[in-house]
């Protein structure tokens, strides 16, 4: 059964199957996502996440035994601040909450623990903390990205010329058309591109050879710094469905091999 965590009385909770049951926790952001998008666009994503998953996961496993955190609705997200409306903890602020929730879950006897990361600044904090939940409380943390990004029908849906798509741009402009229309202001919407990344030949702004980017890095043709990467213009509901329907799929898999993974 997938439940919410929250939902749970006490008592139902004492019922718990704790060493099989795995807890998903959404991890989103509150950060500047353009001129067009909500500030939550992230927590709004990692919210509609959790009825995704449960939809697609049921599918397949109508008995699967998970409970799901509310998303946690701040986190990593210094390189947004320039931007007014940005929220963010420190790294090692947001390292030491998150270890508390996970240890307070560990107490309880919890073992399996899937992080799904709806913002990709959380991502470096929740890979260190993910290995030493494992060494100090032998927990098992999983951690899954959300957003199919790679995925043929996610790509599909881009507006074509706008294949660099990444922050605040349409992909998640479109989710969240998908999920609350009304907080969207597609009237807004202005293009960002690289700034001073682009034309460089080795050094980019991920990968190997990079420097971390700040949102201000990215600019409109210009030359404003307007804190993403892309152009939301072409977003719509449709499109965002598509996305989350397709990212919820898959993650099946994943939560599969997590429900199947061997624990001492
Ligand atoms: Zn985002």
């Amino acid at each position: 059964m997938i439940r919410y965590y929250y939902e749970l009385t006490r008592k139902e909770m004492e019922a718990v199957d704790k060493k099989n049951t795995v807890v998903l926790f959404p991890l989103g952001a509150i950060e500047q996502h353009g001129s067009q998008a909500p500030l939550g666009t992230d927590t709004i994503i990692a919210e509609a996440m959790r009825g995704y998953i449960k939809e697609e996961l049921e599918k397949v496993d109508p008995d699967y035994e998970m409970l799901m955190l509310p998303p946690m609705p701040v986190g990593f997200s210094v390189e947004h601040l320039d931007f007014c409306g940005s929220l963010s903890f420190k790294a090692d602020t947001y390292y030491h909450l998150l270890y508390d929730i996970c240890s307070s879950l560990a107490y309880h006897g919890f073992k399996k623990i899937a992080f799904l990361l709806c913002h990709g600044g959380n991502k470096p904090v929740v890979d260190s903390l993910a290995r030493q939940l494992r060494r100090d409380l032998n927990i098992y943390p999983f951690v899954l990205n959300n957003g199919a990004f790679s995925h043929p029908d996610v790509k599909a849906t881009i507006t074509p010329g706008n294949e660099r798509d990444f922050h605040g741009a349409e992909m998640e402009t479109s989710m969240v058309m998908a999920i609350k229309p009304d907080t969207v202001k597609l009237e807004y919407s202005e293009a960002g591109y690289l700034g001073e990344y682009d034309g460089k030949k080795a050094v980019k702004f991920s990968g190997s050879k990079s420097i971390p980017w700040m949102g201000r890095d990215f600019v409109t043709a210009e030359g404003k710094p307007i804190g993403i990467l892309g152009d939301p213009a072409g977003a719509s509901a449709e499109k965002g469905e598509i996305i989350l329907r397709t990212t919820a799929k898959t993650l099946v898999p994943a939560f599969l091999e997590i429900r199947d993974w061997k624990i001492e």
